[in-house]
């Protein structure tokens, strides 16, 4: 393998602003260059790199990376190409024979998990040929050989091992039990988890296979069937039928998101190609942010039942913190009894995109839902109308729309909206004003702390040991380990304390989805924002937590307060007396 120390050394070198200008010619834009994305069509510049971290990040299509993602993804080289190239620019020379070891060596794991998904796939495909029953589900759906060829649609076999035909190592290889698509029984015996189920391979914004969705033929349970979460394939960040949809979504500005892969399937038979589906999980905030960065239009598309609502204000709960100002998310409920698949088929395409058309805005689903159940003539039922709508009123980072929402829920409270709690003011709002802002900072860290560390730390690694505190302090939930795990390789010198060689590492250990957003946060923060103030007010807040915790374990334990000690008797003394001990 290339050396991390290599790599490091080589990002430090190049500049990717060179890099990038021998490829698109930038515009100076504030602190950045910016320039129209080379890797989605647009009229107006989005595509923006920073000079001083030394990574570029598209805010239009969510492109972004180092001087050697560039070269990967634009030159469409691999990894180590990309590096053997760069470093020639810059008269280097890549070490040799150290081209395996532990990255390489999960890259690898990786890419026969991927390898083994392309075989079973293609095993498929060569089975619906031949499947009668098959062909004649799908052709009663309506799907013609164009559009299954276009998914790559297939049939898994009934039986237990017909796998076996295309994998001869069936019955040792550990990477059909890791790609999920052999299960292990406890006696050791192997079995395929797919049978006797049409195959609808989920492919990933990169074009390779990462799993499957497999429908029942006839009448078994259940009805729909997923690959398991492996190293390649996890549910909450992944979108059926993204990959296919990507130019259809870009010329329509629009993503429909349905619940089923068939229906993806139909609509694109019907025309509708910009639509694809969350797998079989709620809607995630990675969703929603993975949309938001294909087109400024998101349409939620759910049965009009009981069960198609809370699905529905489940994904507004989560879109309302992604939403940006400019961005729409909008909301459409099928007539009872009909999925997109059903509708468009007895329907057909004008009739579905009418309803598109029509589909309720956000705002519109947010005030109906809230009032729903209440009679708003009466000031109690005003009252509770109000008290559902502030949690949720500070939940809307849109600067804009967080502004609007407040007045249009005052006055279906009948209320002045100065009467409302002021909107909470993000730092990520704040793009304006002067540099050091330490007070909007301080507001904004209700939010995602973890995320907000990483953000610092990844800005300013010379923060290390603040970041390293707050992780210590802190509970381990969403990227906390991450920041723990940073911090510490920057402190032991393992990680070069520069944004680019973070960035990197977090893109080669698979995190790219994090990485993404925390350079998007960062492209929009200036050069000397007070990150410092921001980490030590996280790394405080969390140890007073701890503390408290502590202590409040501690009181838990003891049977009268004047046997504890004096800090924690403050604890009853404040009101937070636990339950069975005054
Ligand atoms: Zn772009």
């Amino acid at each position: 393998m290339i050396p991390q120390s290599f790599i490091q050394d080589l990002l430090s070198r190049v500049d990717i602003v060179d890099i990038v200008e021998s490829a698109v010619p930038l515009k100076r834009a504030g602190a950045n260059l910016a320039a129209c994305c080379p890797f989605h069509t647009e009229k107006s510049p989005s595509f923006t790199v920073s000079p001083t971290k030394q990574f570029y990040h598209c805010f239009g299509c969510g492109a972004h990376g180092t001087a050697i993602s560039f070269m990967m993804e634009y030159h469409g080289l691999g990894f180590i190409e990309a590096v053997k190239e760069l470093a020639a620019r810059v008269g280097m020379v890549v070490p040799a024979g150290e081209t395996d070891g532990a990255r390489q060596a999960n890259a690898s794991a990786n890419a026969h998990i991927v390898d083994a998904l392309t075989r079973a796939s293609r095993f498929f495909k060569d089975q619906l040929r031949v499947s009668e029953a098959a062909i004649t589900y799908l052709k009663g759906r309506g799907v013609t050989g164009e559009i299954a060829a276009r998914f790559g649609l297939g049939y898994a076999p009934d039986g237990w091992q017909n796998l076996e035909a295309t994998f001869p190592e069936y019955a040792t290889a550990d990477v059909l039990v890791e790609a999920g698509l052999v299960i292990r029984s406890d006696e050791g015996r192997r079995y395929d988890r797919f049978r006797d189920r049409v195959m609808f391979p989920i492919v990933s914004t990169r074009g390779e296979i990462i799993g499957f969705g497999g429908r029942v033929l006839g009448a078994g349970e259940p009805k729909y069937l997923n690959s398991p979460e492996t190293p390649v394939f996890e549910k909450g960040r992944e979108l059926y039928g993204l990959f296919q949809a990507r130019r259809a979504i870009r010329e329509a500005d629009r993503v429909i998101v349905v619940e089923g892969y068939m229906d993806v399937v139909a609509l694109a038979q019907h025309g509708v190609a910009n639509a694809v589906a969350t797998l079989g999980t709620a809607t995630t905030p990675f969703h929603v942010q993975k949309l938001l960065r294909q087109a400024d239009h998101v349409t939620f598309c759910f049965d009009g039942d009981a069960a198609g609502r809370r699905a529905a204000w489940r994904a507004l709960e989560t879109s309302l913190q992604a939403l940006t100002d400019g961005k729409h998310v909008n909301f459409l409920f099928l007539p009872d009894k009909e999925d997109p698949d059903s509708f468009i088929r007895t329907r057909g395409r004008e009739a579905f995109e009418e309803m598109v058309e029509r589909a309720e805005p956000l705002s519109a689903f947010m005030l109906r839902e809230l009032k729903s159940g209440l009679d708003m003539a009466t000031p109690e039922d005003r009252a509770e109308f109000l008290k559902k709508a502030e949690a949720l009123l500070a939940q809307i980072t849109a600067r804009n729309l967080g502004l609007a929402m407040r007045d249009a829920v005052a006055r279906a409270a009948g209320v002045s909206s100065a009467s409302l709690p002021e909107p909470v003011q993000r730092a990520t709002q704040a793009q304006a004003g002067p540099s050091r802002r330490s007070n909007t900072a301080r507001a904004s860290l209700l939010n995602n702390l973890p995320d907000r560390a990483l953000e610092a730390l990844v800005a300013r690694p010379d923060l290390h040991l603040l970041a390293g505190r707050a992780a210590a302090a802190a509970d381990g939930s969403g990227c906390w380990p991450m920041v723990g795990d940073l911090a510490g390789r920057v402190a032991t010198g393992e990680l070069s304390p520069s944004p680019q060689a973070l960035v990197q590492w977090l893109v080669d250990g698979g995190n790219d989805g994090l990485a993404q957003r925390v350079q998007e946060q960062l492209m929009k923060r200036d050069d000397d924002y007070a990150y410092e103030d921001d980490l030590a007010a996280i790394a405080e807040r969390l140890e007073k937590q701890r503390k408290f915790n502590q202590q409040l374990a501690a009181a838990r334990q003891v049977q009268r307060p004047s046997d504890l000690p004096p800090e924690a008797r403050a604890l009853f003394a404040s009101g937070s007396t636990p339950a069975g001990t005054a």
